[in-house]
C-alpha cells in the first residue's frame, strides 16, 4: 500500500526518511511543503533534489480528503462536507470573528457515544477518521483561506486558521492516537505553528483519557458538561454512568496543573424543560465551586426527531445571569452559519442527507 504522508506528524516522517537513509531535516522540509506551502505535488518542492522527490513519488503520496461541498454563509462562516469512504461526510466549520478564526474539526464518523441530544451521537459510529483526515481538514481550510480572495465573500471570511477547536463529529478522545499525532501536527513550528492554548479539545468526560492527554498533549480543555448532577447527566451523557461528575471534576483538578490555560471550559447545552432552570444553575454553582471554569452555553440545535426543544431565549439570559452573579465567567454561544446548517450538533443528519443526495454517485465513483 502507498503510504501517505500526511498521516506522519514530525516524529513520524523523521522515521519515514530515516528508513531508507535519508537524513532526519528533510522531515522539517517536508513538513513545510505540505501544511505551510499547501503543497500535495512532490515536484513542486524544489528545495529537495530531484531524484528525491522521484523516490518519494514512487514510495509515498499526499492524499487529501476529497471535497464533497463547500459552502460560505452571509456571516462569513464556511463549512466543506469531505468524504470519507462507504458513502460517508465529515463536516469542517470555519468561523470568522473579528480577532480569530476558529476551524471546527471532526474527530470521528459518527460517535459510540450517543449523547441523546446530539445527532451524531444518534447517527451511531461508524469509524475513527485518519491522521490524514483530521489534519486534512486544517489543510483544505488554510489552503482555502488563503487563495480565496473574491470579493464577494464576507468581512473577515478570508482571515487565516488562528484556533482550532476539536468540535465536530465525534469524540476526540475516543480516537486518541490519531488525535494526538493531529494535535502534534498543529502545534509544529513547521507545520501549523498554532500555540496550545489556541487548540481546544472537546471530551464529553473519558476520565482516564483526559488524563492521558495531560501528558501528552496538554492543549485547551472544553468537557461538555450538561447537567449539574449524576442523575440528569446519566441521561444526557451515557458515558457519565462509567465516569460519574465527580471522577471527572476531578480529573479537571489534575488537568490544570498541566493545562496552558488557568480554567476549564464546561459546555452546557441549553434544553428547555430539562436542565435550564434556575435551580438547575444553583446546583451547578454548587458543584463546580472548587474548579476553575468558564461556561459556554449552547442554545440547542434542534434535528428532526431529536425530542428535544432549545430554551427560550429569556430562561438562557437568567441561567446566565445566575451564573455570572455568582461570579463564573459565562458566554452565550452564537448560533453561526444559520443558512448552511453549520451550527453545533446539525452536522451528522445534514451529511448523510447531502451525502446521498448531492454526492452519492461521485463518492462511488471515487471508490
Ligand atoms: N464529542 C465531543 C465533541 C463534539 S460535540 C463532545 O461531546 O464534547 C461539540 C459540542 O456540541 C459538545 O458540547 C456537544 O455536547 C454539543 N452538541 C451536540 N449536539 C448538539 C446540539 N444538537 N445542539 C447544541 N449543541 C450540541
Ligand atoms: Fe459523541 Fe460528543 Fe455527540 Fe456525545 S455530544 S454523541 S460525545 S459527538
Amino acid at each position: 500500500m502507498t503510504i501517505n504522508l500526511l498521516n506522519y506528524d514530525s516524529k513520524g516522517l523523521v522515521d519515514f526518511f530515516t528508513g531508507f537513509g535519508e537524513k532526519p531535516f528533510r522531515a522539517k522540509q517536508l513538513l513545510r511543503w505540505i501544511h505551510q506551502y499547501s503543497t500535495a505535488d512532490f515536484n513542486a518542492m524544489s528545495d529537495l533534489a530531484k531524484g528525491l522527490r522521484e523516490k518519494l513519488a514512487v514510495l509515498a503520496v499526499i492524499e487529501l480528503p476529497q471535497i464533497i461541498s463547500a459552502d460560505v454563509a452571509t456571516d462569513g462562516t464556511r463549512k466543506w462536507l469531505l468524504a470519507v469512504g462507504a458513502g460517508n461526510g465529515i463536516e469542517t466549520v470555519f468561523i470568522p470573528e473579528a480577532n480569530r478564526g476558529t476551524l471546527c474539526v471532526s474527530s470521528q464518523v459518527g460517535c459510540a457515544l450517543a449523547c441523546t441530544f446530539c445527532s451524531t451521537g444518534r447517527q451511531g459510529f461508524n469509524r475513527n477518521l485518519t491522521v490524514a483526515e483530521i489534519i486534512g481538514q486544517l489543510w483544505i481550510a488554510n489552503k482555502t483561506l488563503r487563495s480565496d480572495v473574491s470579493d464577494n465573500t464576507p468581512l473577515h471570511s478570508n482571515r487565516a486558521v488562528t484556533n482550532v477547536v476539536m468540535m465536530g463529529m465525534g469524540e476526540p478522545l475516543a480516537n486518541f492516537d490519531n488525535v494526538i499525532t493531529a494535535l502534534d501536527l498543529m502545534l509544529d513550528d513547521h507545520a501549523y505553528g498554532l500555540s496550545r492554548r489556541r487548540v481546544t479539545v472537546s471530551t464529553s468526560g473519558l476520565v482516564p483519557a483526559i488524563d492521558r492527554l495531560r501528558e501528552r498533549c496538554p492543549v485547551a480543555l472544553a468537557i461538555s458538561l450538561h447537567a449539574p448532577n449524576d442523575a440528569l447527566r446519566d441521561q444526557l451523557v451515557p458515558i457519565n454512568k462509567k465516569y460519574p461528575i465527580k471522577e471527572l471534576l476531578a480529573a479537571c483538578q489534575r488537568y490544570l496543573l498541566a493545562a496552558p490555560r488557568d480554567f476549564i471550559t464546561f459546555e452546557y447545552v441549553m434544553l428547555e424543560g430539562v436542565n435550564d432552570s434556575v435551580a438547575h444553575a444553583r446546583e451547578l454553582i454548587e458543584l463546580v465551586q472548587d474548579t476553575p471554569c468558564k461556561f459556554n452555553l449552547i442554545p440547542f440545535n434542534t434535528f428532526p426527531g431529536s425530542g428535544f426543544k432549545r430554551s427560550a431565549a429569556e430562561s438562557v439570559r437568567i441561567f446566565r445571569d445566575v451564573l455570572m452573579q455568582a461570579g463564573l465567567v459565562t458566554t452565550v454561544r452564537k448560533t453561526r452559519g444559520d443558512d448552511i446548517a453549520a451550527a453545533c450538533g446539525q452536522l451528522a443528519g445534514q451529511v448523510k442527507d447531502k451525502t446521498r443526495r448531492t454526492a452519492g454517485v461521485r463518492i462511488e465513483a471515487a471508490q
